[in-house]
């Protein structure tokens, strides 16, 4: 038997019994004629002692360990003089009797400790060793836990689990396939799935009536901050229901991961918003509501003064700060720098003070009369003390520029604190999108979303007014899952597929499988699919995905641990009948 307990487990109430432990060397410290090691496994640390007097043998072996080793341990558990508080083993201590080297380790290129002296890219090299930093491992089981109470959630509300193929042929989510080259059909490809969005709904003509499955899904995109090419989703999908189910079913498994993992209650239902009312009050469609600050549409008030930047405006907003008024000249010009970012794309940024007695100051005073701004005040519900900042331009832009501002001051002003949780859901997104680039249409979530049955008279005469039977549930900010209710008749199917610029042959060609199966008796059905390295995150009340996946890619997509993507052997290409181009080799 290697050990009698793990690491994390002996207390005072185990005073005087032989135990013994395995587990890595975390540190060992040589006071005078004493040795102490800290023993580390998944469960915890505890101390081991060694003494010069009473077994000097024992004590040199024990000063020879290095960080890292592997050991076991025999002894006997006492009570400390110099006791811990701060972790659960720290009343006690091992007097130990005997040692036995398991494993030597290597020095490890960074400490295996909270604090770290590890840099990103050292720790990912080594992901094997971060991982056994305790902070790390907490955030996977955290996750194996939400993977737990999903399952335990949906398994209780008659859902049932169902693998799909990972080598399939392009699904239609927007982003650009990983594909798979086929060795047996030269020429060919499978694609890995953006999600198994077709197969959930082949499942639901099946008859499966309620499916979920914790997935991979993979999208080749161009890289961003935080983003991982594979991911994980909780997919989900349902037969003859209406998408009031459908909220209730999954405000039902928000409930339960919240009251489980964080013992969080919610009294009354989740808040739900408009996409548009999400754009106009906080300029975007993932509110963060943990905070209010809204944005206060002021186009009329700023116009007829001869004051540039507003007069040509198709649209002015404003967000009144509480309490900014204060704000120093340094502090402002932050903020104008900070709209101005390309990402951003603000022109510039005006603001207004209210001072104590009630008067306000502007920076654009020259165009505004006192009466002028006291309006402005009056219309964003500024009181004395509130800073009110003011941008104008083309109305997606500028609302967007004004929600990313909000942001921004909700962060500066401390509001959006990471153990506070605000859920909603924001519902009727329009169904389609268009792009300027090509000239047509998209999808705004995926081409089998329904229209609103009342919106779909305008889908020829008016596309962009037609709204969608789609939702998102968004958490602090962060779109945690979208989905919607699908079409399930080849009329509005077809309408749809000409809406996108789809001929009858390509969607036949693209998604006949998907149209066939629709012709032998579909069910009405709809689902949703949340994003778990996501959601995992924020209730360890993190952003960062990665911290949350063992083995994540960097954000270059590249994994530095097992260091791929790499070149592939001469013989596999062949096999493959692929071709290198001589540009792609010189690289
Ligand atoms: N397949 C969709 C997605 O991955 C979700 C859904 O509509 O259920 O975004």
């Amino acid at each position: 038997m290697y050990r009698t307990h793990t690491c994390g487990e002996l207390s005072l109430s185990n005073r005087g019994e032989t135990v013994s432990l395995a587990g890595w060397v975390q540190r060992s410290r040589d006071l005078g004629g004493m040795t102490f090691i800290d023993l580390r496994d998944r469960y915890g640390i505890t101390q081991l002692v060694f003494n010069m007097e009473t077994n000097a043998d024992l004590c040199m072996k024990a000063r020879k360990l290095g960080r890292e080793f592997v050991i076991r341990a025999e002894g006997i558990v006492a009570e400390r003089s110099n006791k811990n508080q701060k972790i659960p083993t720290g009343e006690i201590e091992i007097i130990t009797e005997r040692i036995e080297v398991l494993n030597a380790s290597d020095t490890p290129p960074f400490t295996i400790e909270e604090n770290t002296d590890g840099g990103d890219e050292l720790r990912m090299k080594y992901r094997y060793l971060d991982l056994r930093r305790q902070n790390v491992r907490s955030n996977i089981i955290l996750r194996h836990k939400m993977a737990q109470e999903v399952r335990k959630y949906l398994d209780g509300q008659g859902f049932i689990e169902v693998e799909t193929p990972v080598l399939i042929k392009s699904t239609p989510e927007g982003a650009r396939d990983f594909v798979v080259p086929s060795r047996l059909h030269h020429g060919e490809f499978y694609a890995l799935p953006q999600s198994p969005q077709t197969f959930k709904q082949l499942l639901m003509v099946a008859g499966f009536d309620k499916y979920f499955q914790i997935v991979k899904c993979f999208r080749d995109e161009d890289l961003r901050a935080d983003r991982q090419p594979e991911f994980t989703q909780v997919d989900c999908e349902m037969s003859f229901i209406h998408q009031e189910d459908i909220l209730n079913m999954f405000e039902g498994l928000a409930r339960h991961l919240f009251q489980e993992i964080k013992g969080l209650v919610f009294h009354g239902p989740f808040p739900r918003i408009s996409y548009d009312e999400a754009m106009s009050r906080y300029g975007s469609d993932k509110p963060d509501i943990r905070f209010d600050m809204c944005i206060t549409e002021i186009t009329e008030n700023v116009k007829g003064r001869n004051f540039p930047p507003f007069e040509l405006a198709a649209y002015a907003g404003a967000v009144s700060a509480p309490g900014c008024a204060g704000w120093s000249r340094k502090q402002l010009d932050e903020l104008t720098e900070f709209v101005k970012r390309p990402q951003i794309g603000a022109a510039g940024l005006v603001w207004a003070k209210v001072e104590a007695d009630g008067t306000v100051r502007s920076s654009a005073d020259k165009y505004y009369s006192a009466d002028d701004l006291a309006n402005i005040a009056l219309m964003t519900g500024s009181d004395a003390g509130d800073l009110i900042l003011m941008m104008a331009g083309p109305r997606e832009r500028t609302l967007s520029a004004l929600g990313e501002l909000r942001l921004e001051m909700g962060r500066r002003l401390g509001l959006r604190d990471s153990s506070v949780y605000a859920p909603l859901w924001v519902v009727d997104f329009p169904l389609l999108e268009w792009d300027d680039e090509t000239q047509r249409f998209y999808a705004k979530h995926h081409p089998f979303t329904a229209p609103k049955p009342e919106d779909i008279q305008y889908m020829e005469s008016d596309p962009w007014r037609v709204r969608a039977n789609a939702y998102d549930l968004v958490i602090n900010g962060t779109e945690i899952g979208g989905g919607s209710i699908r079409i399930h008749d080849p009329e509005t199917q077809s309408l749809m597929f000409r809406t996108l610029g789809f001929t009858a042959e390509e969607a036949q060609k693209q998604f006949g499988f998907l149209l066939n199966a629709f012709r032998y008796g579909a069910p009405p059905h709809g689902g949703i699919a949340f994003g778990f390295d996501r959601w995992t995150a924020i209730m360890g009340g993190s952003d960062t995905i990665r911290d949350y996946i063992a083995f994540p890619k960097n954000n270059q997509a590249r994994d530095l641990m097992i260091d791929t993507p790499a070149t592939i052997k001469q013989e596999q290409l062949d096999e493959l009948g692929i071709e290198i181009s001589k540009e792609e080799e010189k690289k």
